[in-house]
This record gives C-alpha cells, sequence and structure tokens, in this order.
C-alpha cells in the first residue's frame, strides 16, 4: 500500500450524459440480450454472484437473531398498506407539519417537473456547485444530466455513486451502486480522476483517497441534495439512512438543503419509523443498523433553507392498481436483488432501467410496457425475493401477473402466442394430446433433432443453446401411469 496518499483533486469533468454500461451500444435492449454481455465475462459473473450471495447470507445472519423478525415484516406490511390506502391524506398532513418547521414543499407530477424546481432553488440562490447523497429518485429522473446541461456542477458523495460518476456510468444495484466493479477497476478510475497512484488497488487507499477527495467538494457544496428514506406525515419530518455520513455533510455544511421524495415514502406516525428501522438495514447489508439514521425537522436555522420535493412519477398509476399497488411499499433496501439468482447472474445493467432486480421488474413495466416487456421473463418465478422482501411485496406473484398483463394487452410476440395457442388446443382434447405426444416421441428417436433445432424454431433454438435434447421415453405418463397405478384408461 503506497505510504502518503495524494492531495484531492479538484478536476470537473466535463457534463457527459451518464451511460448504462449494458446499453451503451445503442438503443434499449431486452434482458436476455443484455444480459448476454455481463454473462460473457465469466470470472465476473461468478465473483459478482458470490458477493450478492455474501451479503444475502449476512442478512439472513441478522434476520435469524431478532425472534419476531416475521412479526416485524408483518407489521411493515400493514404499515404500508395503510400508508399507500391514505397517501393523499398523509401527504397533506405532512405539508402542513413540514410547512410549520419551516421546510418549503414542493409537488412535482413527472420527472421534468422535478428536475426545473430542483433547478430553480439553485438558480434563485445563483448556486453552481451542488453535493448529492444517494437518491435512486434523482436517478430516475436524471437530474445530474439535466443540471450539468444548465452549468451546474453536481458531486455525488456517496462513494460507489461517485466511482459511477467518475466512470460516467449508472449505478447497477440500489444500494451497492458499483457492485459490479472490481477494486482494479475502481484504482484505474481513481488513477485517472483523482491522482491515485498507477495500480494501485487496496481498498483501504483507495478508500482515504475518496474521502480526501470528497471532503474537498463538501467544502465548496453550495448546496446539499439528499433522498428521503422516510417521512413522516404526524410530525413534518423526514428521516435518510446512510452508512457514510455524506447526506448530514451535505445537508449540515451549505445553507440549502433539497430532499428529493418519492411520494410513497410517507409513513403515518414516529412510532411506525422503529419498525422500518429495524428491518431495513438488516435487510440491506446485514447490519443492524445503518451507521447514520439522520432526522431533519425543519431547516437548520434562520439563515439555511430546506426544500422538500413531493414526486409522483406514474406513482399515482400504480396506486390505482389492485395488483401492483404494494410495490409502492418498498423501501429499497435490495435484498430481493442480492437473492435473485437472475440477478446475481445477470448484473443490474441488464434491466437497463434505474431500479433493476424483482422490484424493477414490477415497477418499470408500469412506466413504458412495451419498452420494459422483457423484465418480468427475468425471473425463475422461485419465490426468493418474496420470502426475502422486509414488506412482504408479492414481487413473484406481481411477475407472474404482468406477464398475464402483457397478454391481455396483445403485446406478447407470435414465438410466445403460437406456441400457447398450441398447447391449449392439445391439452384441451386428451386425444389429440396423447396422439401428438406418441409422434414427438417417434420423431425424437428417429428423425435428426436439426429438424427441430434450427433457427426457424426460435423458442427451441434459444432452449437448445445451453441444454442438451432429452431423450424420448418409451411411453408417456399416462401408460406408466394406467400401467403402475392400475388405473385403464
Ligand atoms: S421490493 Fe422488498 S426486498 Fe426489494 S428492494 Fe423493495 S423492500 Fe427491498
Amino acid at each position: 500500500m503506497p505510504a502518503t496518499l495524494p492531495l484531492p483533486v479538484v478536476s470537473v469533468e466535463p457534463p457527459l450524459p451518464r451511460v448504462n454500461n449494458a446499453k451503451a451500444s445503442g438503443g434499449h435492449r431486452e434482458h436476455a440480450a443484455m444480459a448476454k454481455d455481463f454473462v460473457a465475462n465469466v470470472e465476473r459473473t461468478h465473483w459478482h454472484d458470490g458477493a450478492l450471495w455474501f451479503v444475502r447470507s449476512k442478512r439472513d445472519a441478522q434476520a435469524s437473531t431478532i425472534p419476531e423478525w416475521e412479526y416485524l415484516r408483518e407489521q411493515a406490511a400493514a404499515i404500508k398498506t395503510e400508508a399507500i390506502a391514505n397517501l393523499p391524506d398523509l401527504l397533506e398532513q405532512f405539508e402542513v407539519n413540514a410547512t410549520r418547521l419551516g421546510a418549503t414543499v414542493h409537488w412535482a407530477i413527472d420527472a421534468e417537473e422535478h428536475n426545473r424546481i430542483v433547478h430553480q432553488i439553485l438558480q434563485r440562490r445563483g448556486i453552481v456547485r451542488l453535493v448529492k447523497s444517494k437518491s435512486m429518485l434523482t436517478e430516475e429522473c436524471h437530474l445530474n444530466d439535466y443540471l450539468e446541461q444548465r452549468g451546474i456542477e453536481v458531486v455525488d458523495t456517496d462513494l460507489g455513486e461517485r466511482i459511477v460518476q467518475l466512470r460516467r456510468e449508472t449505478p447497477s444495484h440500489i444500494v451497492l451502486p458499483a457492485i459490479h466493479l472490481k477494486k482494479e477497476e475502481v484504482g484505474e478510475t481513481f488513477h485517472e480522476h483523482l491522482g491515485t497512484e498507477l495500480g494501485a488497488s487496496d481498498p483501504q487507499y483507495l478508500t482515504e483517497a475518496a474521502r480526501g477527495h470528497l471532503r474537498g467538494r463538501f467544502l465548496q457544496g453550495e448546496a446539499g441534495l439528499t433522498g428521503v428514506n422516510f417521512a413522516i406525515s404526524q410530525t413534518g419530518g423526514i428521516v435518510v439512512c446512510t452508512n457514510e455520513g455524506n447526506a448530514d455533510l451535505g445537508a449540515a455544511l451549505p445553507p440549502v438543503h433539497i430532499a428529493s421524495m418519492g411520494m410513497e415514502k410517507i409513513i403515518p406516525r414516529l412510532e411506525d419509523l422503529g419498525v422500518f428501522i429495524r428491518l431495513l438495514a438488516r435487510s440491506a447489508t446485514g447490519q443492524p443498523i445503518t451507521t447514520y439514521t439522520s432526522h431533519f425537522h425543519g431547516p437548520r436555522d434562520a439563515a439555511s433553507e430546506l426544500h422538500i420535493v413531493i414526486v409522483d412519477n406514474g406513482r399515482t398509476a400504480i396506486r390505482q392498481s389492485e395488483t401492483f399497488r404494494s410495490a409502492l411499499g418498498c423501501i429499497r433496501c435490495g435484498s430481493c436483488m442480492n437473492t435473485c439468482p437472475v440477478f446475481r447472474r445477470s448484473g443490474g445493467h441488464s434491466y437497463g432501467a434505474t431500479v433493476p432486480g424483482p422490484i424493477g421488474s414490477v415497477l418499470n413495466p408500469a412506466s413504458d410496457d412495451k419498452k420494459y416487456q422483457s423484465l418480468p421473463y427475468a425471473c425463475s418465478l422461485c419465490g426468493s425475493c418474496t420470502d426475502v422482501c422486509p414488506v412482504k411485496i408479492p414481487l413473484h406473484h406481481q411477475l407472474l401477473s404482468w406477464r398475464k398483463e402483457f397478454g391481455e394487452r396483445g403485446l406478447l410476440s407470435a414465438s410466445k402466442t403460437l406456441p400457447m395457442k398450441l398447447a391449449s388446443h392439445l391439452f384441451r382434447r386428451p386425444l389429440a394430446f396423447q396422439l401428438a405426444g406418441r409422434v414427438a416421441r417417434a420423431a425424437l428417436r428417429h428423425l435428426p433433432h436439426c429438424l427441430f433445432i434450427n433457427r426457424l424454431n426460435p423458442m427451441a433454438w434459444t432452449w437448445n443453446r445451453d441444454r442438451e435434447i432429452p431423450e424420448a421415453p418409451a411411453e408417456s405418463f399416462t401408460q406408466w401411469y394406467a400401467k403402475n397405478r392400475g388405473h385403464k384408461r
């Protein structure tokens, strides 16, 4: 490890748009195509899988220390159900209480309005440097690009977020934004942007370098932007949970604090908070609690401003859906991603969306069903996400519901609908089903496989890429059953 740390280098990166690695090659591609890019690097795939499973195991270990864990999950689900049902009233009550505490509450119908409001707040005070702690909502709204195009420097201060920002990438995970990167890659990025030693990849050294670099940026920041983990309707206060204390520095040093909040972050009462605080860090990273759980009740002092921007951006539409409404209860712990066998082996960028993984596959099609149509199929329906979700969102059931919804909306391709129609036809006609079975078994035994497995039969072609064709059994299950269980047909 190098003996001395480099001085922080204050460089201004050009305002290039941030890219999602997996779709850097062009327009939006389906999950399977983007996952193919990720799995092509076998070593990275195994390492990513193992790293996330390690976090999942830590979550299990922590959950097992709380005898009332399942009760807590039920409580959390019940509170979220109540909050979503009474959302308009709770938000209005929150606005009244937050305003009474001295905060200014803004309402944004969509991403564009959110960005415009944030820009206006900064513009009014002539602010050109913003320090930002982790906020998936601002990622969803593409705030960084919006502000940079208007001459405002935005510095992400969460370490993982800063790494991907320096690389002009998007986060690949909502809690672990740079989990797709190896420490050597981080070392290269820091060497290029922060002046660390060439080839240095020691995590301690790199973290120290980032700390020095970010301290300088905190001192230069003229406004701080944070996300909101919980907004308490009863008190008008907001709560931000971080492990690095960067939200606290960003909110405490500059005179202006902007908090961007999805409208679903509301909880009714202060006493509800304890339930979520106990669940959040344990589910997210397997820690008993986040290192910093910071409460903000109005601006810091008379010379400071606190602006809370409450954003809809499609959430009302999800709330109106009986099937998908409970997905708004998500507290963004990321544990459904850590446990998902598809996410672990395909990487977050393969989802092509700000929120990836099982919850992203539920939420994103609500905003654009055509663009995100492949996501509910990036799922084995194993149900592991549902089992770990601290607010008991029935994720895999909702993913299945999306598939049905796509069928009803006429969005499925012929390669999906035609085989289903054929199967439906056969399943309703026992004689035709038995005859088809006989023909298929004979064909598998006697005809060359290239007749079935070819590019003209895309489903079989894809299926066969990683699997062998099974040997045709000598008899059907119906024949076997009749013989062995004594029922004649
Ligand atoms: S859906 Fe559940 S498990 Fe997934 S991020 Fe949200 S709260 Fe966590």
